[in-house]
Protein backbone atom coordinates (compact mmCIF):
# COMPACT_ATOMS: atom_id res chain seq x y z
CA UNK A 1 0.00 0.00 0.00
CA UNK A 2 1.90 3.56 -1.15
CA UNK A 3 0.85 6.43 0.18
CA UNK A 4 1.07 5.83 4.04
CA UNK A 5 1.69 8.42 6.70
CA UNK A 6 3.95 7.17 9.73
CA UNK A 7 3.57 8.99 13.44
CA UNK A 8 6.25 7.16 15.49
CA UNK A 9 9.27 8.18 13.44
CA UNK A 10 12.19 8.78 15.45
CA UNK A 11 15.24 11.19 14.99
CA UNK A 12 18.40 12.32 17.24
CA UNK A 13 20.80 15.31 17.08
CA UNK A 14 24.41 14.95 18.04
CA UNK A 15 23.72 16.96 21.43
CA UNK A 16 21.03 13.93 22.60
CA UNK A 17 23.19 11.45 21.31
CA UNK A 18 25.77 10.43 24.12
CA UNK A 19 23.14 8.86 26.61
CA UNK A 20 21.12 6.86 24.82
CA UNK A 21 19.50 4.21 26.90
CA UNK A 22 20.70 0.54 25.45
CA UNK A 23 17.54 -0.99 24.81
CA UNK A 24 18.97 -4.08 22.91
CA UNK A 25 22.66 -5.72 22.27
CA UNK A 26 25.30 -2.99 21.67
CA UNK A 27 25.85 -4.07 17.84
CA UNK A 28 22.33 -3.33 16.69
CA UNK A 29 22.19 -0.24 19.08
CA UNK A 30 25.41 0.87 17.37
CA UNK A 31 23.23 0.53 13.90
CA UNK A 32 20.22 2.04 15.73
CA UNK A 33 22.25 5.04 16.85
CA UNK A 34 23.46 5.47 13.50
CA UNK A 35 20.00 5.34 11.68
CA UNK A 36 18.65 8.30 14.37
CA UNK A 37 20.86 10.77 13.03
CA UNK A 38 20.04 10.11 9.36
CA UNK A 39 17.59 12.21 7.72
CA UNK A 40 18.34 12.30 4.52
CA UNK A 41 18.70 9.21 1.70
CA UNK A 42 18.79 6.16 3.60
CA UNK A 43 15.91 7.29 5.70
CA UNK A 44 13.58 8.52 2.55
CA UNK A 45 15.09 5.17 0.53
CA UNK A 46 13.67 3.33 3.82
CA UNK A 47 10.69 5.11 3.17
CA UNK A 48 10.24 4.53 -0.46
CA UNK A 49 10.68 0.75 -0.03
CA UNK A 50 8.16 0.92 2.50
CA UNK A 51 4.91 2.60 0.89
CA UNK A 52 5.92 5.41 3.61
CA UNK A 53 5.08 8.79 1.55
CA UNK A 54 5.33 11.25 5.04
CA UNK A 55 6.57 10.56 8.34
CA UNK A 56 6.12 12.87 11.36
CA UNK A 57 9.42 12.91 13.39
CA UNK A 58 10.21 12.82 16.44
CA UNK A 59 13.19 13.46 19.10
CA UNK A 60 13.89 10.22 20.32
CA UNK A 61 12.85 8.73 23.58
CA UNK A 62 13.46 10.12 26.24
CA UNK A 63 14.85 13.33 24.95
CA UNK A 64 14.29 16.47 26.84
CA UNK A 65 12.60 14.52 29.36
CA UNK A 66 15.63 12.68 31.15
CA UNK A 67 16.95 16.70 31.33
CA UNK A 68 16.83 17.21 35.18
CA UNK A 69 17.84 20.65 34.69
CA UNK A 70 14.79 23.16 33.95
CA UNK A 71 16.81 25.82 32.26
CA UNK A 72 18.76 23.46 30.31
CA UNK A 73 15.82 21.52 29.17
CA UNK A 74 14.19 24.88 28.01
CA UNK A 75 17.51 25.35 26.06
CA UNK A 76 17.78 21.59 24.67
CA UNK A 77 14.22 21.79 23.59
CA UNK A 78 14.23 24.76 21.65
CA UNK A 79 17.51 23.82 19.96
CA UNK A 80 15.65 20.53 18.94
CA UNK A 81 12.42 21.55 17.29
CA UNK A 82 14.76 24.52 15.31
CA UNK A 83 16.86 21.93 13.90
CA UNK A 84 13.66 19.85 12.98
CA UNK A 85 12.08 22.36 11.58
CA UNK A 86 14.83 22.75 9.56
CA UNK A 87 14.73 19.27 8.25
CA UNK A 88 11.11 19.29 7.57
CA UNK A 89 11.91 23.01 5.73
CA UNK A 90 13.99 21.21 3.57
CA UNK A 91 11.54 18.07 2.82
CA UNK A 92 8.52 19.65 3.96
CA UNK A 93 6.06 16.56 1.29
CA UNK A 94 8.31 13.92 3.37
CA UNK A 95 8.09 15.04 7.23
CA UNK A 96 6.55 16.90 9.71
CA UNK A 97 7.16 17.15 13.14
CA UNK A 98 6.22 16.42 16.59
CA UNK A 99 7.55 19.00 19.55
CA UNK A 100 9.70 18.32 22.12
CA UNK A 101 8.95 20.49 25.50
CA UNK A 102 11.09 21.41 28.23
CA UNK A 103 7.85 19.92 30.42
CA UNK A 104 10.29 20.41 33.83
CA UNK A 105 9.18 24.59 33.33
CA UNK A 106 5.06 24.15 33.04
CA UNK A 107 4.89 27.72 31.94
CA UNK A 108 7.86 27.24 29.14
CA UNK A 109 6.27 24.10 28.30
CA UNK A 110 3.00 25.81 27.06
CA UNK A 111 5.19 28.69 25.05
CA UNK A 112 7.42 26.43 23.28
CA UNK A 113 4.24 24.56 22.62
CA UNK A 114 2.73 27.76 21.08
CA UNK A 115 5.52 28.66 19.20
CA UNK A 116 5.84 25.39 17.67
CA UNK A 117 2.67 24.85 16.84
CA UNK A 118 1.68 28.79 15.80
CA UNK A 119 5.00 29.47 13.83
CA UNK A 120 7.10 26.37 12.94
CA UNK A 121 3.52 24.14 11.22
CA UNK A 122 4.21 21.18 13.97
CA UNK A 123 1.49 18.74 13.96
CA UNK A 124 1.48 18.15 17.44
CA UNK A 125 3.99 17.11 20.86
CA UNK A 126 5.71 14.14 21.65
CA UNK A 127 5.85 13.36 25.23
CA UNK A 128 8.31 10.35 25.93
CA UNK A 129 7.12 9.67 29.35
CA UNK A 130 7.04 11.69 32.66
CA UNK A 131 9.99 14.41 33.19
CA UNK A 132 12.59 14.25 35.22
CA UNK A 133 12.84 16.87 37.90
CA UNK A 134 16.02 17.88 39.85
CA UNK A 135 17.57 15.15 39.19
CA UNK A 136 17.30 11.33 37.40
CA UNK A 137 15.09 10.16 40.68
CA UNK A 138 12.42 12.38 40.29
CA UNK A 139 9.77 12.28 37.64
CA UNK A 140 6.86 14.43 37.02
CA UNK A 141 3.51 12.72 35.30
CA UNK A 142 1.24 14.82 33.43
CA UNK A 143 -1.89 14.48 35.68
CA UNK A 144 -0.78 17.11 37.96
CA UNK A 145 -2.70 20.16 38.35
CA UNK A 146 0.60 22.03 36.85
CA UNK A 147 0.06 21.08 34.03
CA UNK A 148 -3.63 22.16 33.56
CA UNK A 149 -2.74 25.36 31.15
CA UNK A 150 -0.50 22.87 29.04
CA UNK A 151 -3.55 21.00 28.24
CA UNK A 152 -6.01 23.91 28.04
CA UNK A 153 -3.39 25.28 25.08
CA UNK A 154 -2.84 21.68 23.60
CA UNK A 155 -6.95 21.78 23.51
CA UNK A 156 -7.06 25.17 22.22
CA UNK A 157 -4.54 24.88 19.51
CA UNK A 158 -6.39 21.26 18.35
CA UNK A 159 -3.41 19.26 17.96
CA UNK A 160 -2.67 15.93 19.79
CA UNK A 161 -0.27 14.87 22.08
CA UNK A 162 1.50 11.41 21.82
CA UNK A 163 2.21 9.78 24.59
CA UNK A 164 5.27 7.53 24.34
CA UNK A 165 7.08 5.12 26.57
CA UNK A 166 10.03 5.44 28.64
CA UNK A 167 11.65 3.69 31.29
CA UNK A 168 9.87 3.79 34.93
CA UNK A 169 12.00 6.09 37.61
CA UNK A 170 14.64 4.15 39.62
CA UNK A 171 12.30 3.87 43.01
CA UNK A 172 9.56 1.94 40.64
CA UNK A 173 11.69 -0.58 39.02
CA UNK A 174 11.90 -3.08 41.90
CA UNK A 175 9.78 -5.42 39.88
CA UNK A 176 12.01 -5.88 37.24
CA UNK A 177 15.23 -6.63 40.07
CA UNK A 178 17.17 -9.49 38.38
CA UNK A 179 15.11 -9.52 35.04
CA UNK A 180 16.78 -6.63 32.46
CA UNK A 181 15.85 -8.23 30.43
CA UNK A 182 11.86 -6.75 30.68
CA UNK A 183 13.03 -3.51 30.95
CA UNK A 184 12.05 -1.13 27.63
CA UNK A 185 10.07 -2.38 24.24
CA UNK A 186 9.62 -5.67 26.21
CA UNK A 187 7.57 -4.88 29.06
CA UNK A 188 8.58 -2.39 31.44
CA UNK A 189 7.66 0.09 28.57
CA UNK A 190 4.14 -0.97 28.00
CA UNK A 191 3.14 -0.63 32.19
CA UNK A 192 4.58 2.74 32.31
CA UNK A 193 2.65 4.14 29.40
CA UNK A 194 -0.48 2.63 29.83
CA UNK A 195 -0.58 3.77 33.75
CA UNK A 196 0.75 6.96 32.73
CA UNK A 197 -2.24 6.94 30.57
CA UNK A 198 -5.01 5.93 33.43
CA UNK A 199 -3.31 8.64 35.46
CA UNK A 200 -4.62 10.90 32.93
CA UNK A 201 -8.41 9.36 32.74
CA UNK A 202 -8.70 8.74 36.03
CA UNK A 203 -8.04 12.76 36.98
CA UNK A 204 -10.67 13.88 35.72
CA UNK A 205 -8.73 16.04 32.42
CA UNK A 206 -10.93 14.59 29.64
CA UNK A 207 -13.77 15.83 31.58
CA UNK A 208 -12.25 19.36 32.11
CA UNK A 209 -10.69 19.12 28.45
CA UNK A 210 -13.13 17.03 26.41
CA UNK A 211 -11.35 17.79 22.69
CA UNK A 212 -8.17 16.65 24.37
CA UNK A 213 -6.09 14.16 21.96
CA UNK A 214 -3.87 11.97 23.19
CA UNK A 215 -1.91 9.14 20.99
CA UNK A 216 -0.49 6.03 22.55
CA UNK A 217 1.79 3.49 20.34
CA UNK A 218 1.87 -0.02 19.93
CA UNK A 219 -1.75 -0.64 19.61
CA UNK A 220 -2.19 1.28 22.42
CA UNK A 221 0.00 -0.28 25.18
CA UNK A 222 -2.38 -3.06 26.16
CA UNK A 223 -4.94 -0.63 27.37
CA UNK A 224 -7.84 -1.19 24.74
CA UNK A 225 -7.73 -5.24 25.87
CA UNK A 226 -7.60 -4.16 29.43
CA UNK A 227 -10.10 -1.09 28.97
CA UNK A 228 -13.56 -3.82 30.14
CA UNK A 229 -12.18 -4.87 32.99
CA UNK A 230 -10.16 -1.74 34.04
CA UNK A 231 -14.13 0.54 33.69
CA UNK A 232 -15.73 -2.09 35.49
CA UNK A 233 -13.26 -2.33 38.51
CA UNK A 234 -13.20 1.61 38.66
CA UNK A 235 -17.06 2.14 38.52
CA UNK A 236 -16.69 0.48 42.35
CA UNK A 237 -14.02 3.36 43.68
CA UNK A 238 -16.28 5.09 45.26
CA UNK A 239 -15.42 8.43 46.88
CA UNK A 240 -11.73 7.38 44.86
CA UNK A 241 -13.38 8.49 41.58
CA UNK A 242 -12.49 11.96 40.42
CA UNK A 243 -13.73 11.60 36.51
CA UNK A 244 -17.07 11.58 35.38
CA UNK A 245 -17.67 9.00 32.70
CA UNK A 246 -16.88 5.16 31.87
CA UNK A 247 -12.84 4.89 31.82
CA UNK A 248 -13.44 3.33 28.56
CA UNK A 249 -15.52 6.32 26.73
CA UNK A 250 -12.27 8.76 27.43
CA UNK A 251 -10.24 5.63 25.48
CA UNK A 252 -13.14 5.80 23.35
CA UNK A 253 -13.12 9.38 22.57
CA UNK A 254 -9.80 11.29 23.29
CA UNK A 255 -7.51 8.53 22.80
CA UNK A 256 -5.54 7.00 19.16
CA UNK A 257 -3.57 4.05 18.92
CA UNK A 258 -0.82 3.68 16.49
CA UNK A 259 0.76 0.21 14.97
CA UNK A 260 4.23 1.46 16.10
CA UNK A 261 6.31 -1.64 16.90
CA UNK A 262 3.31 -4.31 17.63
CA UNK A 263 3.10 -5.91 13.85
CA UNK A 264 0.74 -8.55 14.69
CA UNK A 265 -2.40 -9.51 12.92
CA UNK A 266 -4.64 -10.79 15.83
CA UNK A 267 -3.61 -7.75 18.29
CA UNK A 268 -4.93 -5.38 15.40
CA UNK A 269 -7.77 -7.03 14.81
CA UNK A 270 -8.66 -6.85 19.00
CA UNK A 271 -7.78 -3.46 18.88
CA UNK A 272 -10.23 -2.19 15.79
CA UNK A 273 -12.82 -4.59 17.60
CA UNK A 274 -12.32 -2.54 20.98
CA UNK A 275 -11.88 0.86 19.58
CA UNK A 276 -13.16 0.71 15.95
CA UNK A 277 -11.35 1.77 12.73
CA UNK A 278 -11.60 5.28 13.14
CA UNK A 279 -9.14 5.43 16.36
CA UNK A 280 -5.93 3.39 14.55
CA UNK A 281 -3.56 5.01 13.06
CA UNK A 282 -0.04 3.43 10.76
CA UNK A 283 3.20 4.09 12.50
CA UNK A 284 6.67 1.88 11.93
CA UNK A 285 8.62 3.24 15.13
CA UNK A 286 11.55 3.38 12.87
CA UNK A 287 14.19 2.88 13.83
CA UNK A 288 13.84 0.50 16.75
CA UNK A 289 11.75 -1.33 14.40
CA UNK A 290 12.13 -1.65 10.63
CA UNK A 291 9.78 0.41 8.67
CA UNK A 292 9.85 -3.08 5.69
CA UNK A 293 9.15 -4.86 7.95
CA UNK A 294 6.23 -3.09 9.35
CA UNK A 295 4.72 -2.23 5.97
CA UNK A 296 4.84 -6.04 4.70
CA UNK A 297 3.01 -7.18 7.99
CA UNK A 298 0.08 -4.20 7.44
CA UNK A 299 -0.47 -3.86 3.73
CA UNK A 300 -1.02 -7.87 3.75
CA UNK A 301 -2.96 -8.21 7.17
CA UNK A 302 -6.48 -9.77 6.98
CA UNK A 303 -8.34 -7.07 7.29
CA UNK A 304 -10.74 -4.83 4.90
CA UNK A 305 -9.40 -2.31 2.37
CA UNK A 306 -11.34 0.19 3.35
CA UNK A 307 -9.58 -0.28 7.04
CA UNK A 308 -6.16 -0.40 5.64
CA UNK A 309 -7.31 3.29 4.11
CA UNK A 310 -8.54 4.47 7.01
CA UNK A 311 -5.18 3.54 9.31
CA UNK A 312 -2.44 3.67 6.66
CA UNK A 313 -3.80 7.45 6.11
CA UNK A 314 -7.16 8.65 5.88
CA UNK A 315 -7.31 8.80 9.75
CA UNK A 316 -3.95 10.73 9.79
CA UNK A 317 -5.15 13.25 6.93
CA UNK A 318 -8.25 13.70 9.23
CA UNK A 319 -6.20 14.50 12.59
CA UNK A 320 -3.47 16.46 10.83
CA UNK A 321 -5.04 18.61 8.34
CA UNK A 322 -1.65 20.36 7.90
CA UNK A 323 -0.36 17.33 6.37
CA UNK A 324 0.49 18.42 2.62
CA UNK A 325 -2.68 18.24 0.21
CA UNK A 326 -1.34 15.35 -2.11
CA UNK A 327 0.25 13.08 0.59
CA UNK A 328 -1.59 9.78 0.49
CA UNK A 329 -3.81 10.75 -2.50
ZN1 LIG B 1 9.08 4.86 19.69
Amino acid sequence: MNGKIALEEHFNLPAFATDLPQYVNPGAMKEIARRLLDLSTDRLAEMDAAGIDYSVLSLTAPGVQAVPDPRRAVALARQANDELAEVVAANPTRYGAFASLPMQDPAAAVAELERCVAELGFHGVMLNGYTNIGDAETGWYYDHERYLPFWERLEALGVPAYLHPRDPLAGNQGIYEGHPELFGAVWSFTVETSTHALRLMTSGLFDRFPGLTVILGHLGETLPFNMWRIAHRASYMGDLIKFQKPLDYYLLTNFYVTTSGNFHTQTLNATLAEMGSDRVLYSSDYPYESMREASEWFDHAAISENDRVKIGRANARRLFPGIPEKIGK
